[in-house]
C-alpha cells in the first residue's frame, strides 16, 4: 500500500483520492479553502433560486462515466436530466436567434449558414487524408475543412461557451485530438464523426441541490476526509518519495511523508507552490498559461416580463455579431427547480479571451450593458427581480498554439522528479467529465 498526498481538493483532486483509495492506497487530501469542490460552487437562495458560479452542467457521454456517477447513493436518487425540451441551442445573427441541434441534418437545414457554405460542408466528405507536421489554429482547421461561415457561425461562438476562448488562438491538436485522427484516418472530419459515432447517448446533468452535490457525495466516500483549511509550508523530495510541511485548522505544522505526491491545483496557482528552491526552478511555468476573465450573471425574472419562449438551452454569439457577452443559458429551462414557480433564471457569461475587458466585479455595470441586448434579444424590458454574480479573474486555461510545447516540460518534469504528477484542466481537458475520468 502506497502512502500518497494529493494537493487540492476539487473534482480533479477528489476522483484522483477516490481512484487512488480504489486502488488499496492511503490517501491525505490537502485543500487550502474551507470547503472541497473549487470551482464547483451551486448556491440556494433565500428567494428560491439555485444559482451556480461555474459549471451549469455534467455532460455524461460515457457508460463509464454514468456508472461512476451512479456508484453514489446520494447522487443516484439527486440527478437530474436536462428538460429534453432544451436541445435547441440558438445562434445570434442580426438580433435574431436561430435554433440548431449538434447534429449534421440540424445545421445543414439551418437557415442560419447561406446555401454556398452548406454545399462546402456536404462537400468535405471527398476530402482525402491528410497528414501534417505541424499544428494548427481550430479557425484555420475549420476554415479549411467547412469555410469562414460555418466557423463564424459556429465554432467561433462554440468555443466562447466552453473555453471563453477563441479559434485563433486554440490548437486544433491539443483541444480536438480526435479531429486530426480523423482527417489523418479519413480525410474528411464528417467521415470520421460518422464512422466513430458511440453508442452511447449522451446526457446533459446536474443534481437536485446543484452540482456541489458530485464533490461533497465524493469527499463523504473517502476513508481519510479531505485536511481543510490547509497551508503547505514547505515541498521538497525525500528519497524516493516527497515530504510536504503541512499545518491546518485543526494540525500544528508537522512534517508528512508520502510515496507519490499530486498536485490538482489551478495552473495560476502551481508557481506560489513552497517548493525547495533546487525543484522551483525546474518547474514549468504555469502562470503563462492563460485564464481570461468571465463574468457569470445570474438573474431572475417573471415569465411574464420575457417575451421569448426560451424555447431551448440558451444562446450563443459569435464575435462577427460584436456583442459584449458571449451567451446566456436559460437555465430555470434546463433544470426546472433553478427557479421559483412562475420564475424564470438565466445566466449570462461575459468576458473570455475575446472582450477581457467587458468582464467586471461590478455587477450593476454589467447589467447596465447588458440590458440593450436584452431587450433586443429576448424581448426583457424590465429590471431583474433576482441578481447574483461571480466574477472569475481567471477561468478557464487556454490550449492555445505551443501547448504542446508546454505539456513536454511537463513531462520533463515528472521524470525528473520520480512519484510527483500535476494533474489538472490544463492538461487531460477542460470539461468536468474529462476532469473526473
Ligand atoms: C465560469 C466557468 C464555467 C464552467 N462551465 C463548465 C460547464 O458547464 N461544464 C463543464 O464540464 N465544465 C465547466 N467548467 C470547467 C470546470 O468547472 C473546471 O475545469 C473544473 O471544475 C476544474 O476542477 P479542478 O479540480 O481541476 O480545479 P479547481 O476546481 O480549481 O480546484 C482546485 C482546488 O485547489 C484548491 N487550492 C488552491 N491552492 C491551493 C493550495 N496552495 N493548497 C491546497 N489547495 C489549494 C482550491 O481551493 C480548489 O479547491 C467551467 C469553469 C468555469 C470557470
Amino acid at each position: 500500500m502506497a502512502k500518497i498526498g494529493i494537493i487540492g481538493a476539487g473534482i480533479k483532486g477528489l476522483t484522483t483520492a477516490y481512484k487512488q483509495e480504489l486502488l488499496g492506497n492511503e490517501v491525505f487530501l490537502f485543500e487550502q479553502s474551507d470547503r472541497v469542490g473549487g470551482a464547483l460552487v451551486s448556491k440556494q437562495h433565500d428567494s428560491g433560486y439555485l444559482t451556480e458560479d461555474g459549471a451549469h452542467t455534467l455532460l455524461l457521454n460515457s457508460s463509464e462515466l454514468e456508472r461512476f456517477i451512479h456508484s453514489f447513493d446520494s447522487l443516484k436518487s439527486s440527478f437530474i436530466e436536462s428538460n429534453p425540451l432544451t436541445k435547441n441551442r440558438f445562434i445570434l445573427k442580426n438580433n435574431n436567434l436561430y435554433p440548431i441541434q449538434p447534429t449534421p441534418t440540424s445545421v445543414l437545414t439551418s437557415k442560419l449558414l447561406p446555401i454556398k457554405s452548406r454545399l462546402k460542408i456536404i462537400s468535405e466528405i471527398f476530402k482525402k487524408p491528410k497528414i501534417r507536421d505541424t499544428d494548427l489554429s481550430l479557425k484555420d482547421f475549420f476554415i479549411e475543412h467547412f469555410g469562414e461561415a460555418f466557423t463564424d457561425y459556429l465554432i467561433n461562438p462554440f468555443i466562447a461557451g466552453t473555453y471563453a476562448g477563441q479559434p485563433k488562438y486554440l490548437s486544433t491538436e491539443n483541444t480536438f485530438p480526435s479531429l486530426l485522427n480523423y482527417e489523418r484516418q479519413y480525410g474528411s472530419i464528417l467521415k470520421g464523426l460518422i464512422r466513430n459515432k458511440s453508442s452511447f447517448k449522451n446526457k446533459i446533468i446536474s443534481f437536485q441541490s446543484g452540482l456541489s452535490e458530485l464533490p461533497i457525495a465524493i469527499a463523504a466516500k473517502l476513508t481519510n476526509k479531505p485536511i481543510l483549511e490547509s497551508q503547505i509550508l514547505d515541498i521538497s523530495k525525500e528519497n524516493n518519495g516527497w515530504k510536504m510541511c503541512i499545518k491546518s485548522k485543526e494540525l500544528p505544522s508537522s512534517d508528512w511523508y508520502f510515496d507519490e505526491l499530486y498536485c490538482t491545483l489551478p495552473a495560476f496557482k502551481i508557481s506560489q507552490l513552497p517548493f525547495a528552491d533546487c525543484i522551483k526552478k525546474d518547474c514549468p511555468k504555469f502562470e503563462s498559461i492563460d485564464h481570461p476573465p468571465v463574468s457569470v450573471l445570474s438573474v431572475g425574472y417573471h415569465k411574464s416580463e420575457i417575451q421569448h419562449p426560451l424555447n431551448g438551452f440558451g444562446y450563443l454569439i459569435p464575435e462577427v455579431e460584436n456583442k459584449k457577452h458571449l451567451g446566456g443559458l436559460f437555465t430555470s429551462k434546463i433544470f426546472p427547480n433553478r427557479a421559483p414557480e412562475n420564475h424564470e433564471l438565466l445566466t449570462f457569461f461575459i468576458g473570455g479571451s475575446r472582450s477581457p475587458e467587458s468582464a467586471s466585479s461590478d455587477t450593476d455595470k454589467l447589467i447596465y450593458e447588458l440590458a440593450p441586448s436584452l431587450s433586443k434579444i429576448l424581448g426583457i424590458n424590465s429590471k431583474p427581480r433576482f441578481i447574483y454574480q461571480r466574477f472569475w479573474g481567471q477561468s478557464i486555461p487556454q490550449y492555445n498554439l505551443g501547448h504542446s510545447q508546454f505539456l513536454n516540460r511537463i513531462t520533463d518534469f515528472e521524470k525528473k522528479y520520480e512519484n510527483f504528477f500535476f494533474v489538472g484542466n490544463y492538461k487531460q481537458g477542460i470539461s468536468l467529465s474529462q476532469s473526473i475520468l
